[in-house]
């Protein structure tokens, strides 16, 4: 089995292959060639930690695995560790033999990213010039940095509940060279694309502060009871997802369907789109909504390209196992 340390992982992986791995898969996911084994979350009663397993199987790629890890709020005050710890294993669809284990930290902020990146590819106006973001955490940067390699922005706007975490935002549009502004909410009328990636467990945005043709991406809400936008929002737009039973359940869409006001047959798969099987927007007026609840297949399909790059570059240990 080859291992892929989490240190070598940034050297290694690139944006555009971890785009270009999400994309795939995402395709295969629609065309049903790969699917994701239900999640496991549990919080294990130690250190108040949430652990849970995310694995799948994709036909088309031949990428079997899991990636295990969670949430340990108390790793950064007590040990000096990031508090999202997580390893992807990869194993031979043929044999059931274990083939890696790779660092999944760093995979899991370009996986996210990759995401909103591809649904804005295939789904944001092609004239789209102002990038709008809600949230300025560690997620957002990533956000930031993939979505601009989209389009042909020109400036970035942004809006944060902790407005001290808003320079976090400065810095990416700093190093494309692009103006940054600070606005309320009302402000991001002036988006053509907005990406929401918070904690939030309420309706951060409204309808009357989205103009038409935007595309949204909501990358926050990924557990139940999370919440980013007026589910009316939901209504108003076209919704796509990566995953449907995970989007009406602990995505984005769960509460627009638990209020009745949208169906599940109302939210369509993003791979669809990339497949030309759903047409994706249709008009330039349209409001898109993506909502990206983060899949298993992503985090195998980056740790799968990254294996292959570390092998290559001779930096993979491998081990008999
Ligand atoms: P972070 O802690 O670095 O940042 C959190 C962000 O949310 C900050 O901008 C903060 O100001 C904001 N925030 C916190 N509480 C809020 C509230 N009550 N209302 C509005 N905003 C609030 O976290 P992160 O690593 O950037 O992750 C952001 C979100 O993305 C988390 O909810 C995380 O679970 C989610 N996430 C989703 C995926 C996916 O695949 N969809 C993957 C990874 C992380």
């Amino acid at each position: 089995m080859y291992i892929v340390p989490e240190q070598e992982i940034a050297d290694l992986m690139t944006r555009k292959a971890a785009f270009d791995a999400v994309e795939k898969v995402f395709a295969a996911m629609a065309a049903g060639d790969a699917y994701n084994f239900p999640v496991v979350r549990e919080a294990i009663g130690h250190e108040d930690a949430l652990y849970g397993f995310k694995g799948g199987f994709d036909r088309a790629g031949l990428t079997l695995g899991l990636k295990a890890g969670g949430y340990w709020p108390n790793n950064l005050e007590k040990r000096g560790l990031i508090n999202h710890q997580s390893t992807v294993f990869l194993f031979d669809p043929d044999t059931g033999k274990v083939k890696a284990m790779v660092g999944g930290n760093l995979l899991t902020a370009l996986r996210t990213a990759a995401a909103s990146s591809v649904s804005i590819k295939h789904l944001a106006r092609k004239d789209a010039k102002v990038i709008g973001m809600i949230g300025a955490g560690h997620q957002a940067k990533f956000q930031l940095r993939a979505a601009l390699e989209q389009r042909e922005f020109e400036k970035v706007i942004g809006w944060n509940l902790h407005p001290e975490m808003l320079p976090n935002l400065q810095e990416v549009a700093d190093e494309a060279g692009l103006p940054f502004e600070a606005v309320e909410l009302e402000g991001l009328r002036e988006a053509d694309v907005i990406i929401s990636v918070t904690s939030s467990f309420d309706a951060i945005l409204k309808v009357d502060q989205v103009s038409p043709g935007t595309h949204i991406a909501c990358m926050g809400t990924d557990t139940k009871g999370k919440q980013e936008v007026d589910p009316q929002l939901l209504v108003t737009a076209d919704v796509f997802t990566d995953e449907i039973a995970q989007s009406v359940s602990i995505g984005e869409a769960q509460h627009a369907v638990a209020q009745g006001l949208i169906k599940e047959a109302d939210v369509a798969q993003i791979g669809a789109v990339i497949n030309g099987t759903n047409p994706g927007r249709t008009s330039d007026g349209q409001i898109t909504l993506f909502d990206g609840t983060g899949v298993g297949l992503q985090d195998l399909a980056v740790a799968a390209s990254v294996v292959e790059r570390a092998v290559e570059a001779g930096i993979a240990i491998e081990v008999d196992f």
